[in-house]
């Protein structure tokens, strides 16, 4: 089994080297290679995304993602941004659709800054489109306007776009993710105001009609941010745009007590995939052994089982991870008075030794 493992900028390099050793400790079955993706990247040949960590991505059966981005890369074009890098991993490779599991630890309730029973046994999927909307989109860039008011400044545009195909393929797997979960999917669009939306809605109510054992409903993204928070075990399956979904899945994260504690797994249409961690490359915390490893430990797990065919390695992962909360281990960013403080690396070494 071939793991591209891109660390990236900022704390990605610490939580990889944690997870690493936990892939390790499964004994000598992955054949690790690493390659400079963003920042670092950029550093060593001048662009963010290199033709040799590509074609590594390519080669590779699934891609461990750390993760990319600095403020010292701020003043750079967009085309040479580290972010780049995963936009442009997610363009290549075909990977659509993200999976974002958002679940509330009985042991991390105290760690939310909602109350225990809002999100105690929070258990919720969202389901992201990654290949098109505003992100995508063009034309888009900065230009002089013609608007009545202002004419002549400097105005930036963006377009937003999602073709029925688009919609559907999204749709079709958040429909048959639903199916073995507790069969309902919410599909999050601004069908009030947007052209997009409205389309999106037309789509999944009619894909709806073949999946006639899950009920479908639908919500307008502002709805859908304040129904997270007030009553976010409502939900089974979320599906949405690029856009909405960027932002639904990091309010979800903090459900669970810290964006450090949420996998995602990004897969193409035969199951492979990008892994990464939901949250960003922190650096503000970078270098200092404190970021969080578990969301970058189960988006491993994520891995062995959508894209190894690993599932019993999988579940001894994530059963390790949950022992090591139960036992009383936490990063910073989930201590809570009575528990143990752990470093990154530490914590990696916690979940190696609950593996067994
Ligand atoms: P961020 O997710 O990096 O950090 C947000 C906050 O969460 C920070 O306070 C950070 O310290 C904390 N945090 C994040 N991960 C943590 C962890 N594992 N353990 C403990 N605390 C953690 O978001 P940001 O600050 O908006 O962005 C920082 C950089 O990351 C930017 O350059 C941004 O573009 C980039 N970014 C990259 C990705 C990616 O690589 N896929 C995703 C989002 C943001």
């Amino acid at each position: 089994m071939k793991i591209a493992v891109l660390p990236g900028d900022g704390i990605g390099p610490e939580i990889i080297a944690a997870t690493v050793l936990v892939l390790q400790a499964l004994g000598p079955r992955f054949n690790l290679e690493t390659a400079p993706v963003g920042g670092a990247a950029y550093d060593f040949s001048g662009h963010p995304l290199p033709p040799a960590t590509l074609a590594l991505a390519q080669s590779a059966n699934a891609i461990l993602f750390g993760a990319v981005g600095d403020w010292k890369y701020d003043t750079l074009p967009r085309e040479l941004r580290p972010e780049q890098a995963i936009l442009g991993l997610r363009k290549h490779l075909g990977l659509f659709a993200n999976f974002r599991p958002a679940i509330c630890y009985p042991e991390l309730t105290a760690a939310s800054s909602l109350k225990p029973e809002i999100i105690g046994g929070l258990d919720i999927l969202i389901v992201r489109e990654l290949n098109g909307d505003i992100y995508f989109g063009s034309p888009r860039g900065i230009r002089h306007s013609e608007h009545p008011l202002f004419p002549g400044v400097r105005e930036g545009f963006d377009t937003m776009h999602y073709s029925e195909p688009e919609v559907e393929r999204i749709g079709r797997v958040a429909f048959e993710a639903a199916r073995k979960r507790s069969k309902k999917v919410c599909s999050v669009d601004k069908a009030n105001v947007l052209e997009t939306s409205q389309l999106w809605r037309e789509v999944m109510t009619r894909l709806g009609q073949d999946y006639a054992d899950v009920e479908l409903s639908h919500m307008y993204v502002d709805n859908a941010a304040m129904q997270l928070v007030k009553a976010p075990k409502a939900f089974d399956v979320v599906v949405t745009g690029n856009l909405f979904g960027d932002i639904l899945s990091d309010e979800a994260a903090m459900l669970t007590g810290s964006i450090g504690m949420l996998p995602s797994a990004s897969l193409d249409k035969n199951n492979k995939g990008l892994y990464e961690p939901s949250h960003g490359s922190a650096p503000d915390i970078a270098g200092k052994n404190i970021a969080n490893p578990l969301a970058t430990i189960l988006s491993a797990a994520m891995m062995l089982r959508y894209s190894l065919g690993m599932t019993a390695e999988a579940e001894r992962i994530e059963r390790a991870v949950q022992k090591v909360l139960t036992q009383g281990y936490r990063t910073v960013d989930i201590f809570t008075p009575g528990t143990t403080q752990l470093g990154t690396h530490e914590m990696g070494v916690a979940v190696v030794q609950a593996l067994s």
